[in-house]
């Protein structure tokens, strides 16, 4: 299978290719050219395996340069019952709500407690072997943009492997201090974190800039290093994420919740796009799907954009309580556009080139019609994100974080809306204790919390008789190594220091 950039379809490069360089070289997204077509058959035989085999038979057909050894080798590295606390990563737990059923998925088990972890923990195994492949021999510098969940699993599944080198840029008030203790308190010796200035799409635009600018990448190539990317821009954080929504379909059929062919719904609370075009790729495969619900907090740039077919990000940005959504510019939005268009290029090229130059494009009503048939877009703000997590837990004793209920808040009004019953699937982003001072604040209705962020996960654990996570426990007696702050102007300067390159 070969992949292809969004924005030069003449741009062909095999898999470990695609994951080995993150981004395509002229800045478009490596898309598969083709995508592998599921049957019921195959549907029905992913029904009787495990989630690791599932992910096996999945990445196989994806990633045609690797050897099924090798694909073992990653996912059986990867999923551990160790690092997941069971041998299922992805757990679907089923709620009624309001009235209303959906199936959560909990992707948020792994050792950073959000659901990063599921791409993170295997990006790394990806990569060593893809870079392997394409020989260039030469050590990754792995550059993150994050909105705080995207760094700290990025660092704990790059944290002293061989051969890499990972720098995480975070906006200096835009993560929350769980979130930044967690990555300010990072071991490894191949590890580096830094604050930015500025809000996450700075940081993002910093990256992408390093990336691309030809001056820079001459320097780390005299070094024997090229840069590499673990945002989900990247093919190898997208493509374990396909695995779950397929999976969940499985384990839907086998609870008896849906016949073998029943089509699902599927809610995601978004920011960069890429979870939720994760399960519309699952789709183009054949997973039978009805509709995907697109929730967004305040930042609804997407809700916009899925209603009128105008993306617009000259608009307030709002830091909110489910920070990983806190995002104006939607990168792996630039994947869907691609595909809707009919693998359209030059058309794609246009209009993420608007986008830079006025902050602004509108599809054509051809894409747009396509958009509103199979995405229904919907927001919510903070105080409905806390009165939604105050009365889930009333009703179904179900504790879930802030960004999972935007997504059961715009459920709700997507079912009363639409009055669309069809089973769902509700992807579950992050454990609530990653967000406690938020949810604290929802459950108890008390809003004079004290300003230690540990001292409130004690409180919650107190009050909702709930499991904290083990590695969040854990970072509260680990010292701080990393304190730096930067302008988002000088990133590139910081890599290059950081990195010891002239
Ligand atoms: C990253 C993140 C999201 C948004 O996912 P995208 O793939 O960027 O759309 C939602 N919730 C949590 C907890 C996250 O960490």
């Amino acid at each position: 299978m070969l992949y292809n950039s969004t924005e030069n379809k003449k741009e062909v490069v095999s898999a470990a290719r695609a994951i080995a360089q993150g981004i395509s070289s002229e800045g478009g997204l490596f898309v598969p050219c083709d995508f592998p077509a599921y049957d019921k058959s195959v549907f029905e035989n992913l029904c009787k395996m495990s989630y690791n085999e599932r992910a096996k038979k999945i990445l196989g057909d994806f990633l045609s340069d690797f050897t099924a050894e090798e694909i073992a080798q990653c996912v059986d590295s990867a999923y551990t019952a160790e690092k997941f606390e069971s041998d299922n990563p992805a757990p679907l737990k089923a709620e009624t709500f309001d009235g209303k059923e959906m199936n959560i998925l909990e992707l948020w088990h792994g050792p950073t407690s959000a659901f990063k972890d599921m791409a993170l923990q295997i990006l790394p195994h990806l990569l060593t072997k893809s870079l392997q492949k394409t020989g260039d021999g030469k050590d990754a510098v792995i550059l993150v943009a994050t909105s705080g969940d995207t760094g700290k699993a990025a660092l704990e599944g790059f944290k002293d492997v061989d051969h890499t080198k990972i720098i995480v840029f975070y906006p200096v008030d835009g993560v929350s201090p769980m979130q930044k203790k967690q990555m300010n308190t990072q071991e490894g010796s191949n590890v580096n974190v830094c604050a930015i200035e500025g809000n996450f799409d700075d940081a993002q635009t910093g990256v992408k800039k390093i990336f691309t600018t030809e001056e820079i990448i001459e320097k780390l190539d005299k070094n024997n290093m090229l840069f590499s990317s673990a945002n989900s821009i990247n093919w190898g954080r997208l493509l374990p994420q396909i695995v779950y929504y397929i999976s969940a379909y499985c384990d839907m059929v086998n609870s008896g919740k849906i016949a073998m062919g029943d089509k699902i719904n599927i809610v995601v609370p978004t920011g960069n796009f890429g979870n939720i075009l994760a399960a519309y790729y699952g789709y183009c495969m054949g997973m039978p799907v009805n509709k995907f619900i697109c929730a967004s907090n305040s930042n609804n740039v997407l809700t916009d954009f899925i209603n009128t077919g105008v993306y617009d990000k000259n608009r307030d940005f709002y830091t909110t309580v489910s920070p990983s959504m806190d995002i104006l510019v939607s990168s792996n939005l630039e994947r869907l556009l691609y595909k809707l268009s009919g693998n359209d290029d030059v058309k794609t090229a246009q209009w993420i080139k608007e986008l830079k130059t006025t902050g602004k494009y509108t599809v054509d009503d051809e894409v747009k019609s396509q958009i509103q048939k199979l995405f229904y877009g919907g927001y919510c703000d903070d105080t409905a994100t806390k009165e939604t997590i105050g009365k889930m837990y009333k009703e179904n004793n179900y504790l879930c974080d802030t960004h999972t209920a935007v997504a059961v808040n715009v459920y709700g009004k997507f079912v009363d809306e639409t009055g669309d019953k069809t089973p769902c699937v509700l992807a579950s982003t992050a454990s609530p204790y990653k967000f406690s001072r938020a949810v604290m604040e929802a459950v108890s209705g008390n809003k004079d919390l004290p300003e230690d962020d540990f001292a409130i996960v004690d409180m919650l654990k107190e009050l909702t008789n709930t499991q904290v996570p083990k590695p969040l426990m854990a970072i509260k007696d680990k010292k701080v190594r990393f304190e730096d702050v930067v302008k988002s102007e000088n990133m590139a300067g910081y890599v290059l220091n950081v990195l010891g390159v002239e």
